[in-house]
């Protein structure tokens, strides 16, 4: 599945139509009074967030939004209509942000929320608005109001449930593919993967969305790399699997762990729930999976996995944990 996470469009609500000037014309009645009717008002624009959609790609291939302006007002009185508003459909997790991607306008975090973004202009009124006890004749009218515009970025946060996190080829994109229906590139090389991919990992009648987070590296949280990007993912994601490999030596893989820690705590994710995943165990002694077992480090974290992406060993007790954890509320658990 590809992600898409940033799109850049231009908005314009519709122009209010033009108030009418006219003036009763019937046969026999002389001085008919004034009767131009209002312009209409321009179409509103709403952004709605909504469920069934995971990726701003529709935002790419369209770029400009207009709503329908007022129609003008016309004699006897009639009103122009007004244009109907335009709806424009984001995922739930979408942000707005102003064209310079400094101030967030809104942030979607409520399923079905409306917002209304941009107003349309009002409609001008008629002359027959102006009509008064010293001006029985006015030919004035108002034109209508233009809408508002505004260009602006959309981008999506992952709203993923499950984050698998980790340094470059530890095997998070074949954890990914393992857990769910995606199929991201999988291969022995640092960077294949350079946007979060995101799989649906279903169990009877239960979903959980889970997003491969990869680029994490040393100075993430200061930018390096696409950091801060796959960072902004993380922090929304219930829980975390931080997958390290445990065929490298003992010291490399606490030094790793210990490095995305700290990226992730300078970007001040401190508190998220965490598990850890000790992957490539087909590669390894069980003696060294006993000495794993006994580190420090995993004492102290209690909840841990050894498994193996490639003879799937011990993925279905990490299926397991997370549907217990998503929907039991299971949240310890001791080995
Ligand atoms: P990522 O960079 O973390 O997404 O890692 P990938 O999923 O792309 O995997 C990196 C390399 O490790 C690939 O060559 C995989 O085939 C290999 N790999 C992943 N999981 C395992 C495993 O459990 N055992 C072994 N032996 N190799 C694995
Ligand atoms: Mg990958």
């Amino acid at each position: 599945m590809k992600f898409l996470d940033e799109a850049k469009i231009f908005l314009k609500a519709g122009n209010g139509g033009s108030g009418c000037s006219s003036f009763r014309r019937e046969k026999y009645v002389e001085f008919g009074g004034p009767n131009g009717g209002d312009g209409g008002n321009g179409a509103n624009i709403y952004f709605k967030a909504v469920n069934n959609l995971n990726t701003l790609i529709d935002y790419r291939y369209k770029q400009h939004f207009k709503g329908e302006n007022g129609r003008n007002g016309k004699g006897d009185n009639k009103k122009g209509s007004d244009g109907s508003d335009l709806f424009l459909k984001v995922p739930l997790g979408t942000q707005i942000l102003d064209f310079d991607k400094k101030n967030v306008l809104k942030d979607f975090t409520v399923s079905d929320e409306k917002f209304l973004f941009l107003k349309g202009g009002i409609g001008g009124r008629g002359n027959s608005r102006f009509k008064s006890s010293t001006n029985r004749a006015p030919r004035r009218f108002e034109l209508g109001k233009k809408g508002e515009e505004r260009w602006v970025w959309l981008k999506l946060k992952l709203i993923a449930d499950v984050g698998i996190i980790g340094l470059p080829n530890v095997g998070k994109s074949s954890l990914l593919s393992k857990l769910s229906n995606a199929r991201p590139r999988i291969s022995n090389y640092a960077f294949t993967t350079l946007k979060p991919q995101l799989g649906l990992l279903r169990k009877e009648y239960s979903d959980l969305v889970i997003a491969d987070l990869p680029g994490l590296i040393k100075g993430a949280s200061e930018g390096i790399g696409l950091g801060h990007k796959f960072l902004s993912h993380v922090e929304r994601c219930r829980i975390i699997l931080h997958v390290c490999d445990i065929s490298l030596e003992e010291d490399t893989i606490l030094n790793n762990y210990n490095m995305i820690r700290k990226e992730l705590e300078k970007y001040g994710i401190k508190n998220k729930k965490e598990i850890l995943i000790f992957n490539k165990s087909d590669l390894v002694s069980k003696a060294k999976i006993g000495r794993i077992n006994k580190n420090q480090l995993i004492q102290e974290k209690k909840f841990f996995f050894v498994i193996s992406c490639i003879n799937g060993s011990g993925v279905n007790d990490v299926v397991d944990y997370l549907f217990e954890f998503f929907f039991n509320n299971i949240d310890e658990k001791k080995i």
